[in-house]
């Protein structure tokens, strides 16, 4: 599987990093977790196309990480020659359906097109597995909103785990157990935490205690983002450390 870093920033305005975003090729299927601001237009700049998007996954309803839903699914009926017609799927933790039809209720008579949206909520605690193509997606709770979940990716390739934003979380940590790639969250330095999000330490921690291969960092505010990483997390975690940038491509 193909994974596309769309954005890598946070609520704090930085035209160099977008809100959160990750798109997943998978199985010859467009997989997008999160829409935060600027994710439809940096998915063009990634060279993605945003109408190709099949399955919509969210780790929780914080504007940084949903607010483009909006602006994709109008982009869908209005910013394009060719109308959609097959399904797209959107899903996100309980309570989602509250979420959408909330933004419906505001937003739907231009959200909703000649297609049908087939919306799922996620129970926090993954009772079944969802079989995708070519793959199947786990998730568990994160430790950030009551809502939050964090999601992995099995495929023939290997396994990929995407934290959304979160404190340590030992639900987390079970998810990414083995796995070869954990995209996780990095919002704060050591010196400064913030509850609800990870610093370099917490990285890695929950990277060495999950035993994955190659963590790659994300959602950074401006005070972690200042050229001192990837080594403060290397100092805790011997294997492969990322950071990433908007467009970043990688392989699982
Ligand atoms: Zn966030
Ligand atoms: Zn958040």
């Amino acid at each position: 599987m193909e994974i596309i870093i769309v954005g890598s920033g946070t609520v704090a305005p930085r035209p160099e990093r977008r809100q959160s975003c990750v798109v997943v090729e998978a199985g010859g299927e467009m997989l997008v977790f999160d829409l935060g601001a600027g994710a439809v237009r940096g998915m063009v700049a990634a060279g993605l196309d945003p109408f190709a998007t099949e399955r919509i996954f969210f780790t929780h309803f914080h504007p940084d990480h949903t607010t483009d839903a909006a602006n994709l699914l109008f982009a869908m009926n209005y910013g394009t020659d060719e109308p959609r017609t097959r399904p797209l799927h959107v899903s996100g933790p309980e309570p989602f359906e509250t979420f959408w039809s909330s933004i419906l209720n505001v937003w739907g008579e231009w959200m909703q097109g000649g297609y049908p949206i087939k919306t799922r909520e996620l129970p926090h605690t993954c009772d079944s597995p969802l079989e995708l193509d070519g793959c199947v997606l786990t998730w568990a709770p994160a430790v950030h909103r009551p809502e939050s979940i964090a999601y992995r990716l099995d495929g023939e390739s290997g396994s990929f785990v995407y934290t959304g934003d979160t404190e340590y979380s030992r639900s987390v940590v079970d998810l990414a157990r083995g796995a070869h790639t954990l995209l996780i969250e990095c919002s704060t330095p050591d010196d400064a935490p913030v509850p609800g999000h990870l610093t370099p330490s917490g990285v890695a921690r929950m990277a060495g205690e999950s035993g994955v291969e190659r963590v790659v960092l994300t959602h950074f505010y401006p005070a972690v983002d200042d050229g001192r990483l990837p080594e403060a997390v290397e100092k805790g975690f011997d294997g492969e450390v990322l950071v990433a940038h908007d467009g970043l491509r990688l392989r699982v």
